[in-house]
C-alpha cells in the first residue's frame, strides 16, 4: 500500500524520452512504483489521463523565502526554485537554510550567492560602475568558499547591475566555482547589440576558468531584435564542446529596479522605446505607465520600485527557446511583489511555455517540452534526483491537462499579474500536495532547502 497512487496517468520521461499510460506509486515523498496494472494507496488522484510530469526545476528567480510568490510558483507547476540570482539575494546562507528547514516551505530551494549586491557590498565595492580592489576581491573570494560551505548551488553574477566588475573579479570567483563543481549564472553585462559581445563574455569565462555557465533570461538580453545572432554565438559554443547552456523565459517585457543602472540614461534609445513603454509594476505607481517625470521620481526618491519594461519583440521569446541547450526560467518575484501586483512571469511562464511552444505553434514536442523545465535543469544544477520520473526519484510531480493548460496573468495596467493559470491541477512536492484541483494549499510547507554537499571537483 502506497502514501499516495496517482492512477490513469499520461507519463512522461523526460530522461528516456518516453510517454506511457499507467499508475504512479509515491511512498515516503519518493516516486516508488511505476506500474501498468492496477496498484493501491492510502490516498488516489485519478489523473484522467493528464499528463502526470517530474514538477518543475525554476533554475532563474527571486522567490527567496517569500510564500506568496512561492505559493504563485507552485500554482504554475514549480516544484523547486532556484533563488539567489542576477548578483543578489542572502549572504548568510547558513542562517537561511536553517530558518526554512525549520519552518518549511511551499516549495523546495536551492540558492545561488549573489557577487554583484551581495558579495560586493559586504567588501565595500559598493560603486557599480568601479572595479573592486584587490583585497575586496580577495575578501569576496574567501566569502564565496564559505557560501559554497554553507551550501550555496552557484556563483550568481548581475553584470549588467555592477558594470564596474573587472574581469579579475570574474575570473577569481568564477575559478573558485569550477573548483567546487558549481554553476555560474550570469545576467550579463549589457544587453541590445552591445549584449552579444556579452554572451561572448560568459562563453570566454568558461573556456577561461573551466566553470560551467549559463546565461541567464536570454531574451531579456538580446530579445530587442539580435536574438538570431545571439543563438549563433551559443550555438557554436555549444558545438565546441564548451559548458555553456542558457535560460529564457515567455515575456517580452522584463521587471527590474527603476533605480539600477539598468535604467540608467539612453536606455530607452538603445531599445527603441519611449517612457511610455515603461510600466510600474510596484510601490505609488503600481499599474502605471510611465512618463518622464515619474521616472526621474523614481529613480530619485524610490529605487527600489520594480519596473516592467516593453523592450523585446514576441517572435524572439519563441526563437530563444528552440535550441535543446535552452531551458525555462520565469526570473520571477523580482522585488517580492505583494498579491495583485509583479509581473505576469510569476505566476504563469510554465503554463505558457506549454501552451504556447507545444500546443498553439507545435515548436515542441511534449517529451521535449517537459526535459526543457525538469531533466535539463536539474543536470545543470547537478540535482540527481529531480527532474526525473523513475523510482526512487523525489515526489516532485506535476498534473497538468495539455488541453487546458493556459497562462491567464496579465501585466500590470493590462489584467492581473498573479492570476492563476489554468490546466494544472495537481502539484505534489516530496509526496504531499501543494495545489489540489488547481487550487493551492494555503498553509502546505512540504518544500525542503536543497544544500549540496560542498566537494573539491577539479583544480584549474
Ligand atoms: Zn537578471
Amino acid at each position: 500500500m502506497f502514501d499516495l497512487v496517482i492512477k490513469n496517468g499520461t507519463l512522461v520521461d523526460p530522461e528516456r524520452g518516453r510517454v506511457t499510460v499507467g499508475h504512479l506509486g509515491v511512498s515516503g515523498g519518493k516516486i516508488a512504483a511505476i506500474a501498468r496494472d492496477e496498484i493501491d494507496g492510502k490516498k488516489t488522484i485519478d489523473a484522467g489521463l493528464s499528463v502526470v510530469c517530474p514538477g518543475f526545476v525554476d533554475i532563474h528567480a527571486h522567490v527567496d523565502g517569500y510564500h506568496y510568490s512561492a505559493r504563485c510558483m507552485a500554482r504554475q507547476g514549480i516544484t523547486t526554485t532556484v533563488g539567489g540570482n542576477c548578483g543578489f539575494g542572502p549572504l548568510d546562507l547558513a542562517g537561511f537554510f536553517d530558518r526554512y528547514e525549520a519552518e518549511g516551505f511551499p516549495i523546495n530551494q536551492a540558492m545561488m550567492i549573489g557577487h554583484s549586491f551581495t558579495l560586493r557590498e559586504k567588501v565595500g565595492a559598493e560603486d557599480p560602475y568601479s572595479p573592486a580592489t584587490r583585497e575586496q576581491v580577495r575578501q569576496m573570494a574567501e566569502l564565496l568558499e564559505t557560501a559554497f560551505q554553507q551550501g550555496a548551488i552557484g556563483l550568481s553574477f548581475g553584470l549588467e547591475y555592477a558594470p564596474g566588475s573587472s574581469d579579475e573579479e570574474v575570473l577569481v570567483l568564477s575559478r573558485i566555482a569550477a573548483k567546487y563543481g558549481k554553476l555560474v549564472a550570469v545576467h550579463t553585462r549589457t544587453d541590445s547589440w552591445a549584449g552579444i559581445g556579452a554572451i561572448k563574455e560568459v562563453v570566454r569565462i568558461n573556456e577561461l576558468t573551466g566553470a560551467t555557465v549559463q546565461v541567464s533570461h536570454l531574451v531579456y538580453q538580446v530579445g530587442m531584435g539580435m536574438m538570431t545572432e545571439a543563438l549563433e554565438v551559443l550555438d557554436h559554443a555549444v558545438a565546441s564542446g564548451l559548458d555553456v547552456a542558457a535560460d529564457s523565459g515567455m515575456y517580452h517585457a522584463f521587471a527590474t529596479f527603476i533605480g539600477s543602472p539598468v535604467y540608467d540614461e539612453g536606455c530607452l534609445e538603445k531599445w527603441g522605446c519611449t517612457y511610455h513603454d515603461l510600466f510600474v509594476a510596484t510601490g505609488k505607481y503600481a499599474g502605471r505607465r510611465c512618463t518622464e517625470e515619474m521616472y526621474r521620481e523614481l529613480r530619485a526618491n524610490h529605487k527600489d520600485d520594480v519596473v516592467v519594461a516593453f523592450a523585446c519583440r514576441e517572435s524572439e521569446v519563441y526563437e530563444a527557446l528552440m535550441p535543446g541547450y535552452m531551458m525555462v526560467s520565469t526570473d520571477g518575484a523580482v522585488g517580492s511583489p505583494e498579491p495583485g501586483t509583479g509581473h505576469p512571469q510569476d505566476a504563469g511562464t510554465y503554463p505558457r511555455f506549454f501552451q504556447k511552444m507545444v500546443r498553439e505553434q507545435g515548436r515542441l514536442t511534449l517529451v521535449e517540452a517537459v526535459r526543457r523545465c525538469t531533466l535539463l535543469p536539474a543536470e545543470r544544477l547537478g540535482l540527481g534526483s529531480k527532474g526525473r520520473l523513475k523510482v526512487g526519484a523525489d515526489a516532485d510531480l506535476v498534473i497538468l491537462n495539455l488541453d487546458r493548460i493556459a497562462d491567464r496573468a496579465d501585466y500590470p495596467g493590462f489584467g492581473i499579474p498573479d492570476a492563476p493559470p489554468e490546466g494544472i491541477e495537481h502539484v505534489l512536492v516530496n509526496g504531499q500536495p501543494v495545489v489540489e484541483k488547481g487550487q493551492v494549499l494555503e498553509d502546505a510547507l512540504p518544500g525542503r532547502v536543497i544544500r549540496p554537499a560542498c566537494q573539491v571537483w577539479n583544480w584549474v
